[in-house]
């Protein structure tokens, strides 16, 4: 398996070239698929194999056509910590290179002012931890209803830190036809039933 066998964009498959990725890692070869026919995906991962790229490749090319309206982001990520909301928008920024899309990233600990001005101009992906996007809902700087990928990460450390309520809570604003990645490295009855609640027919991936 190559990645050029994935069907990535030219301008995707360069911006992978340029950071020297050779083959794409079990989780990348069984979810960009999944993810490129538009359904939802049930992943079963830890950190470490290769799981960020498995969704961030292709929600790029999904992601290149189109344009986001002021306060109306076109996707969500949501993530339990700063560290992992910003190697997110890292990876974002990596193999996005070559397309134009906008970015911003909603952390405790960074200016609100900024990150509302981001969301005026609009953006394309959304990646943010629950309590500062919360914040900013409250405040009217984001409308949700434009949302049509949302990418739950990490949801085993979002329940042990005690942030189901507030993802409950952003789920509930989004619209319900839309597509929903959740990626967890463990799956225990809890998991389960909020991965039951978010997902519509998923496809269950394992590594
Ligand atoms: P993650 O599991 O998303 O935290 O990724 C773990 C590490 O693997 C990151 O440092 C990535 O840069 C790297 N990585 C992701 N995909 C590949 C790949 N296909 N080949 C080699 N390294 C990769």
């Amino acid at each position: 398996m190559r990645f050029a066998d994935l069907g990535l964009s030219p301008e995707t498959l360069k911006a992978i070239e340029e950071v020297g990725y050779t083959t794409p890692t079990p989780i990348q070869a069984q979810a960009i698929p999944v993810v490129q026919q538009g359904r939802d995906v049930l992943g079963i991962a830890q950190t470490g194999t290769g799981k960020t790229a498995s969704f961030t490749l292709p929600m790029i090319d999904i992601l290149a056509s189109g344009r986001a309206k002021a306060r109306m982001p076109r996707s969500l990520i949501l993530a339990p910590t700063r560290e992992l909301a910003s190697q997110v928008a890292d990876n974002f920024t990596l193999y996005g290179k070559y397309q134009k899309l906008s970015m911003a990233l909603l952390i405790g600990g960074e200016s609100m002012g900024e990150q509302q001005k981001a969301l005026d101009r609009g953006v394309d992906v959304l990646i943010a931890t629950p309590g500062r996007l919360i914040d900013l809902f409250e405040r009217g700087s984001i409308l949700l209803r434009d949302v049509k990928v949302l990418v739950i990460d990490e949801a085993d450390r979002m329940l042990d830190m005690g942030f189901i309520p507030d993802v409950e809570r952003i789920v509930s604003l989004l619209p319900k036809m839309r597509q929903t990645l959740f990626f967890s490295a463990t799956m225990d009855k809890e998991i389960r039933r909020l991965a039951d609640a978010f997902l519509m027919n998923p496809k269950e991936v394992r590594v």
